[in-house]
């Protein structure tokens, strides 16, 4: 099959790598002029998603983190171990990924942008090609959309529905750090600050509004009053929340990743969501199976698990936050939590709420 991919990142190079793999003709369109610049995204990835994927080269990954901490709105906080978190430096992972893609035989087109498309049996992209100034038009047997949160192919194929997104804002900051990440759930949304290295943190937030004024506190409290002297990167980008009703596949078009908001509405992370949907992109391809049903099979339920856990945590006032970080302070809730698979909620929820009943007794929170 002759296959057109739409957007370099995470869910597009690895669509593109599996499906040259198998044979097919694939070409891949970037609108950037380099593959993985600019980049929005703190790079907090388990290794394990890696090794059921690919090998991921040492030096992809910035630092191993052995430790977490969630801090509560009123400072109280719980430390939790971490077994194979990574953080990874995003744009050369993205890089990586699309040197495999090419060492399989796909081609590449960087600074070419999606315009629109027609499908009549085949599907023809337009694209422009922004070295010339021109367009061109490219007929293929499927056009994968990979092109993240305001997906233009998702707009094209009259798919993209309707979509909430969170405003992410991180900075890359000078900061001396004991090499553990700090989460902050609190009422207004997430913050983190999350090290790349001994001097240097990713720090931010994730909100549904008020972003800014958001961002300016949580700096100033987690970083300090000279934050902004200390900043040496900015990287900001929508999130989409997860909503299992949209359509992932219109005729020959198919979206993959945060084009088709596979993103686990907790921790707002969809790095491994992407990989997982191309497999499911190559899995359709081999197979002539139905994409959709393909890809809820494999992350469907997890995805579903993880809305429900960000729309009770939206119901939480900064004092349930409070509460809750007590609660998870206990030796028996930390085990849990230790063991906490981010991307496999549901084995998660099932063991707190057996061990934890003070959690159904917040169950005005917990149920909706
Ligand atoms: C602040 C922030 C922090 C995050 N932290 C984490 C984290 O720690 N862990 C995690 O797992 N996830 C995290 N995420 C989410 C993660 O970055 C995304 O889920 C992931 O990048 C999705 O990959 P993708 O391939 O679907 O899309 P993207 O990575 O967005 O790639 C889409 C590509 O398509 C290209 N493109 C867009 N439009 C066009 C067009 N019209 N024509 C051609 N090309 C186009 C873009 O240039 C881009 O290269 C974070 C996101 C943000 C904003």
């Amino acid at each position: 099959m002759k296959i057109t991919v739409i957007g370099a990142g995470p869910a597009g190079n690895y669509s593109a790598y599996l499906l040259a793999k198998q044979g097919h003709d694939v070409s891949v369109y970037e609108e950037q002029p380099v593959i993985g610049i600019p980049w929005a995204c703190t790079g907090v990835i388990t290794e394990d998603v890696f090794s059921r994927q690919f090998r991921l080269p040492d030096e992809i990954v910035a630092t191993r983190i052995e430790k977490a901490h969630i801090i509560a709105p009123d400072k109280s906080e719980v430390e939790v171990k971490l077994k194979n978190d990574i953080v990874v430096n995003r744009a050369a992972m993205d890089q990586h990924i699309a040197s495999m893609a090419k060492g399989a035989g796909a081609r590449y087109y960087v600074n070419h942008r999606f315009i629109s498309l027609q499908q009549n049996g085949k599907v023809t992209a337009t694209i422009r090609n922004k070295n010339l100034g021109s367009e061109v038009k490219v007929e293929s047997d499927w056009l994968l959309g990979a092109d993240g949160p305001r997906s233009e192919v998702a707009k094209a194929a009259g798919i993209f529905g309707e979509r909430k997104f969170y405003i992410g804002l991180q900075v890359t900051a000078k900061m001396e750090n004991d090499n553990a990440i700090r989460f902050y759930p609190s009422e207004k949304g997430i913050a983190w600050t999350v090290p790349e290295s001994k001097n240097v943190v990713r720090a931010g937030i994730a909100a549904e509004k008020h972003a800014n004024i958001y961002f300016d506190e949580f700096m100033t409290a987690a970083v300090g009053k000279d934050y902004k002297e200390r900043i040496i990167g900015h990287q900001a980008g929508p999130i989409p929340l997860y909503n299992p009703k949209l359509q992932t596949q219109k005729g020959k078009v198919l979206l993959a990743g945060d084009a088709a908001a596979m993103v686990k509405a907790p921790t707002l992370g969809g790095i491994n969501q992407s990989l997982i949907a191309a497999t499911a992109v190559a899995e359709a391809a081999a197979t002539g199976k139905d994409y959709e049903k393909l890809w809820k099979a494999k992350m469907g339920r997890d995805l579903w698990l993880s809305l429900i856990m960000r729309k009770i945590m939206n119901r939480f006032s900064d004092k349930d936050y409070n509460k809750l970080i007590k609660i998870f302070g206990s030796y028996k809730n930390k085990k849990i939590l230790e063991s906490f698979d981010r991307d496999e909620p549901r084995k998660f929820a099932f063991k707190l709420l057996v061990q934890e009943p003070r959690l159904l007794l917040m169950s005005g929170k917990l149920l909706f």
